[in-house]
Formats: C-alpha cells, sequence, structure tokens
C-alpha cells in the first residue's frame, strides 16, 4: 500500500499504551492514554492473551477518535528503579524506629 501521498512525510504522533485484560476474559487491549489528539483514553484490540501477539500490533494505528488520523501506538519506558529502593530502605528504617518508640512506653 504505497500510495504517492501528497509528499507528507509526517510521523504519526506517539501515543502511549498500556495493555491491560479485559476482565473475565483472555482478552488483551492496548490502552491509549492519553491520546496525543483528543487527551482522551482509548482502546484497541490486542488479541488473546497473547503477548506477542499484542506487540505485533503495536505501531501506527488510525485514531479511535480520527479514522483520517494515525497514531503511533508505543509503550512507555519503564522508570529506573534506583529510587524506589532508597525510599523502600527509608522507610523500613523509618518503621523500626517508630517500633524502637514503641518499646520504650513498656
Ligand atoms: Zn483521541
Amino acid at each position: 500500500m504505497k500510495g504517492k501521498g501528497r509528499g507528507s512525510v509526517e510521523r504519526a504522533p506517539v501515543a502511549p499504551v498500556t495493555l491491560r485484560e479485559m476482565p473475565g476474559t483472555r482478552v488483551l487491549l492496548w490502552v491509549v492514554d492519553p491520546c496525543p489528539y483528543c487527551a482522551g483514553t482509548h482502546f484497541h484490540p490486542a488479541g488473546r492473551g497473547d503477548l506477542a501477539e499484542a506487540q505485533l500490533r503495536l505501531g501506527e494505528v488510525p485514531a479511535a477518535c480520527d479514522a483520517g488520523r494515525l497514531y503511533t501506538l508505543q509503550v512507555p519506558p519503564k522508570p529506573k528503579r534506583t529510587r524506589g529502593k532508597e525510599e523502600r530502605r527509608r522507610a523500613r528504617r523509618e518503621a523500626r524506629r517508630k517500633m524502637d518508640d514503641d518499646s520504650d512506653d513498656w
């Protein structure tokens, strides 16, 4: 399908997606949130419980809110973990301190 376009080489904007399973079924959905066009939430079918198949559905697709436009379904990169580790350590330390305070009451 190589249409001789009007010279527009514009790339479809990225639509960040998360994978969700429809409750009670094995149907997977790519959830667009937010849509680069209308800032809404859209759902795109992603197969039946097969992650590899779901990933094949990523890429440029017609926008759910405007079939005349495309967006690129893309899973956003995961945030770094280092911060969470530090916070967890600090929380644990605080919990221990609280326990010590309690023991002083005895
Ligand atoms: Zn939209």
